[in-house]
């Protein structure tokens, strides 16, 4: 990190969030808010933020759940700076480790790591820091952590509190699980009274009980917040031609943005990957048979530039920190909701409109029965795999609104319809389908239950080919009895019929469908009513119908937002941080909402805190006058925010009344 003017100016002081300690305790907010203000550049705290930050800076103990996006970071950044001493983060994303310490030093705080991507030399640098009481925070691995020399090290500093980022990796049952953390219990063992948070934003209650089981955190205050992402707009559709589906998608909706694409498979990473560089896209692959360098190289291109879209498989996962991915798209069937859920949800970690958009077919569910039946794992947990995806499927075909199931699938019960999922924005026609499904479902039976839902779909529509005279299913009961529908929307039956645990696929020929007879029994007596949906034509939604996009579309808006974020990556470049260590997009948004003309209203634009402004408020200033000179003022801005730091000194003097 180069030498840095601003920190020498406001070293120690408030400006760095050190307060007087002394005068903290669990009632004690105010010193919190001014931290939130001055260093931050935030007004108002979110969620929960200011209960956790109270409690852990008066020295209690804290397990906090929330979403990606929630706002976790500073729920134990600002009570490190409440606190006397250093604030240990745990952390097993070495990757980024780097890319959250630079923007901490871009807010002027004294941060460091520790992982194995040091040199000796440097290490020996930062432990000498932390000796010297020279730092707010250190980022440390936690194989790095568990080291009899690091632990002794920290015998002998002063330590603010203990933060034990993804916290769910002590899970032996998650994906993530990383045997250090077993051990992480040696904290409170080894220091009682220094506070410890636990944060992670996996939702699920055995991965919370074992956390506070296995870290000791039985007394710990549990903060859970609600795990909907209200700025992620959910929609699924079916699959017809995945790539020109994917390719429409991006061209009308994010064309130049960051996001990711999963697919089932390496080689369909690699095709998609290339397809979309081929249609002028910035796109690069990921996935476990790459080499290390090379997937590296991949996450820091799409960590650090801008406009990047890896396709990846799920090896790319775990602590995604990049705030402003604006979509996540899925060409094929994720496992489970979970899996659905944690991946969508590293979209939009900067509450800015995100994209989770997901094509799926009855190829799909083969695909992933075929992975599920192949594995080696135990029948029993087999069965619970077959379970979640048949979860998925319910929240593929419903005509409820997508959040909702999701909020359900979490215990999150009663949450109103969103308005900004696809069932939502184009509400699904239901219709009694029971006539239909009797068809569909003999269909399967007439002809063997071993053919797939198109071959079933053009018996339905009497449309013979060889193949089909050839096995006589042109002389069969079914043929030609359903013309009231057409192709597609046999098809969209056919779905429905395996969501709903009528019908399923069979993994040992060639997708078939078979029946669950059952099930189809009073279906097929006519005892039993069955509702459909009716797939709306999802092609002819307009596009004007987003609410909001993340990037401006006004004309003279886009050419600002331009102006500004070439800028900020000139800025970046030159000190070689992320972007986003310079400024999160929400601020660039405020800057183009509110052209503040002067420092005084410069400050008042949410992340640009006392030593932001001091470092490129000229800069930021320039451009927007810059670009007024050249487009006018618009006639119509919205007021700006209240004063930030005015607002404080007021509180503090009611305070004082
Ligand atoms: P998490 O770790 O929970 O995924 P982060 O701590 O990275 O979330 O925060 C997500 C985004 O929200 C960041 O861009 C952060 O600057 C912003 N943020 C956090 N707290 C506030 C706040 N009180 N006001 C405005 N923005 C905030
Ligand atoms: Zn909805």
């Amino acid at each position: 990190m180069s030498s840095n003017p601003v920190r020498a100016e406001h070293g120690d002081d408030a400006s760095c969030g050190r307060r007087h300690h002394s005068d903290v305790g669990p009632g004690a907010p105010p010193a919190a808010l001014e931290i939130l203000s001055r260093t931050f550049g935030y007004a108002r705290f979110i969620g929960a933020q200011e209960q956790i930050i109270a409690h852990v800076a008066g020295g209690g103990d804290a397990l906090v759940l929330m979403p990606t996006g929630g706002g976790k970071s500073l729920c134990y950044q600002i009570p490190a700076l409440l606190r006397a001493g250093t604030g240990i983060v745990v952390s097993p994303l070495i990757a980024l480790m780097q890319d959250q310490v630079d923007a901490l030093r871009q807010l002027g705080l004294r941060a460091a790591f520790l992982n194995s991507s040091l040199d000796v030399d440097q290490q020996r640098r930062v432990e000498q820091r932390l000796l010297g009481g020279a730092l707010d925070l250190l980022y440390v691995a936690p194989e790095r952590l568990l080291t009899e020399r690091f632990l002794s090290l920290l015998d002998r500093s002063a330590i603010a509190l203990f933060a034990i980022d993804e916290a769910h990796c002590v899970s032996q049952w998650g994906h993530d699980f990383r045997p250090e953390y077993v051990r992480l219990d040696i904290l409170h063992e080894r220091w009682p009274t220094i506070p410890r948070i636990a944060l992670t934003a996996t939702a699920d209650t055995p991965t919370r009980n074992e956390i506070v089981a296995r870290l000791q955190l039985e007394q710990a205050e549990r903060f859970v917040s609600s795990f909907d992402r209200p700025n992620i707009r959910y929609r699924i559709v079916e699959k017809q031609s995945p790539r020109q589906q994917l390719l429409r998608f991006l061209r009308e909706e994010h064309p130049r943005d960051a996001g990711i694409v999963y697919c089932l498979s390496r080689r369909r990473v690699e095709e998609t990957a290339d397809f979309l560089c081929a249609q002028g896209f910035n796109a690069l692959p990921y996935h476990a048979g790459l080499e290390a360098r090379v997937r590296q190289a991949h996450q820091a291109e799409f960590l650090r530039g801008e406009g990047v879209i890896i396709c990846a498989t799920i090896a790319f996962g775990m602590g995604i920190d990049k705030p402003d991915v604006r979509f996540v798209a899925h060409l094929d069937l994720p496992k489970s909701i979970e899996a659905y859920y944690q991946e969508t949800g590293r979209a939009g970690r900067d509450g800015l409109p995100a994209d989770a958009w997901l094509t799926y077919g009855l190829s799909d569910v083969a695909s992933l029965r075929r992975i599920i039946d192949s594995s080696e794992a135990e029948e029993r947990f087999k069965q619970v795999e077959l379970h979640k995806l048949n979860a998925l499927l319910g929240l593929c075909e419903t005509t409820r609104c997508r959040r909702q199931v999701l909020l359900d699938y979490f215990g999150e019960t009663g949450s109103r319809a969103c308005g900004n999922c696809d069932t939502c924005l184009t509400p699904v026609e239901c219709y009694d389908g029971t006539v239909i499904a009797q068809k569909a479902l003999s269909c399967i039976h007439r002809t063997g239950e071993r053919f797939g839902a198109s071959y079933l779909t053009n018996v339905l529509l009497g449309k013979a080919d060889a193949r089909m005279r050839r096995f006589g299913h042109d002389r069969v009961s079914t043929f030609g009895i359903g013309t009231e529908l057409n192709a597609e929307q046999w098809r969209s039956v056919y779905r429905q019929l395996v969501a709903a645990g009528l019908a399923q696929v069979d993994i040992e020929g060639h997708g078939g469908l078979r029946l669950n007879r059952a099930a189809c029994r009073p279906i097929l007596r006519g005892e039993q009513r069955l509702d459909l949906r009716r797939d709306p034509d999802r092609k002819r939604a307009p596009a004007e119908r987003r609410a909001s996009a993340a990037v401006p579309t006004d004309a003279e808006a886009k050419a600002l937002w331009e102006r500004l974020r070439s800028r900020r990556r000139a800025l970046a470049d030159a000190q070689g941080v992320p972007p986003f260590a310079i400024f999160p997009d929400s601020t660039l948004h405020e800057l183009v909402a509110y052209r503040p003309r002067n420092r005084e209203e410069l400050a008042r634009i949410g992340g640009i805190g006392v030593v932001k402004l001091e470092r490129y408020g000229d800069a930021v200033l320039a451009e927007l006058g810059a670009h007024e000179a050249e487009h006018g003022r618009p006639a119509h801005l919205p007021p700006l925010p209240a004063e930030k730091l005015r607002s404080e000194r007021e509180r503090e003097r009611e305070r004082d009344a």
